[in-house]
């Protein structure tokens, strides 16, 4: 992508003024060209760079294929109201390990666990699970304010952005709690709409790390005026939208998918199944016609859920065990898109590049 904010782009961007309402649009292309223009990553920006693992920095060079957006336990039960975890390790690790070690043995080398603080981050056993499969693991720094701020400790109301991004900080600086793990993004979740306060104030704080730190602010977002919304506040403060992933794009329109896009916006189809593959198809088909390949990023947004089943702790699939856990997009996904004339190179784009340039950092 040159240059996503030129003439070119604004023009196009006048064509489609229907697709978002007008002052919208006029303060998005205004935010647009004060925020300058997208930069290219190249070998000489990635010099130095690196992807922060649960078991410590790593290079980017032979990562195999990557998996931008999953999960392994996620538990729902709400901020603050029982210890965590709530289920064996060594349950959790019969259950995921053989998932992991399968996705190595096809040539998986990195996957990003986007499981929030306060909904079933478990930073020990994401360390454990890649040191038995041989998967590098990604954690998260943040909180989740989606589902109606189900999922935030009483301190995220009552604490300003800044003593919140002190906090994740000392994540980013010193590790997890005792654990000496770091995190190598930042995760927040947002519902659906322009952002309320809180979300706003959350924002906020990641934006704070996000500019000590280069850490990417990776964002649950229940639809397409939600991540509008992100994106505004994000280059208010000066900041580029490819430094903001936009997670469940799925969940907007292609129009809102294009225009954020073009300004830079890392798109996250992420939930990819086998029951929806048309649907993840068509999206993906829309943005290579657009020439937006270079934007996406694809997941299955995979993991298991943390139950109490008559007094027994159990995990349970997301999907109840309708896909085999993580293997859709290698074995679905990919070979369709290959029968549609998608080549190795845009492939490659897809499930390599596009993630590490998602999630690098510089030193
Ligand atoms: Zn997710």
């Amino acid at each position: 992508m040159k240059n996503s904010l030129g003439t070119r782009d604004i023009h196009l961007s006048k064509r489609n003024q229907n697709q978002l309402c007008i002052r919208q649009w006029q303060l998005l292309i205004l935010i647009a060209l004060l925020s300058g223009p997208v930069s290219l990553w190249s070998q000489e920006e990635a010099k130095g760079a690196f992807i922060m693992t649960v078991t410590g920095k790593i290079g980017l060079e032979n990562l195999g294929s990557i998996l931008p957006h999953e999960h392994v336990t996620t538990d729902f039960l709400g901020a603050e109201i029982a210890p965590q975890p709530r289920y064996s390790k060594d349950n959790a690790i019969t259950t995921i390990l053989p998932h992991l070690k399968n996705l190595k043995e096809k040539g998986y080398g990195l996957f990003f666990e986007c499981t929030p603080n306060y909904i079933g981050r478990d930073v020990e056993l994401l360390k454990a699970l890649s040191e038995l499969s041989g998967l590098k693991i990604v954690t998260n720094t943040g909180y989740y304010a989606a589902v109606n701020k189900k999922f935030l400790p009483k301190h995220a109301y009552t604490e300003s952005s800044k003593t919140l991004a002190e906090r994740w900080e000392k994540e980013w600086q010193e590790g997890i709690g005792n654990t000496r793990i770091r995190p190598g993004f930042i995760k927040l979740g947002v519902g659906k709409g322009p952002l309320d306060a809180i979300e706003e104030k959350l924002l906020n704080a990641a934006l704070i790390l996000h500019k000590k730190s280069g850490l990417q602010m990776t964002m649950h977002t229940g639809d397409g005026e939600a991540a509008l919304s992100e994106y505004q506040i994000i280059t208010k403060a000066g900041v580029d939208g490819k430094n903001m992933i936009w997670v469940h794009a799925q969940n907007g329109k292609d129009k809102e998918r294009i225009a954020l896009a073009k300004r830079g916006v890392w798109i996250s189809l992420d939930g990819v199944s086998s029951e929806k593959m048309d649907s993840y198809i068509n999206m993906i088909r829309i943005l290579k016609e657009n020439q937006l390949l270079p934007r996406l990023l694809i997941s299955h947004d995979y993991g298991w859920g943390v139950e109490d089943e008559k007094g027994t702790i159990n995990l349970v699939p997301f999907d109840k065990g309708k896909n085999v856990p993580y293997q859709t997009i290698h074995e679905v996904l990919l070979p369709r898109l290959q029968k549609l004339g998608f080549t190795k190179a845009e492939i490659n784009l897809i499930t390599i590049e596009n993630p590490i340039k998602a999630y690098s950092l510089k030193p």
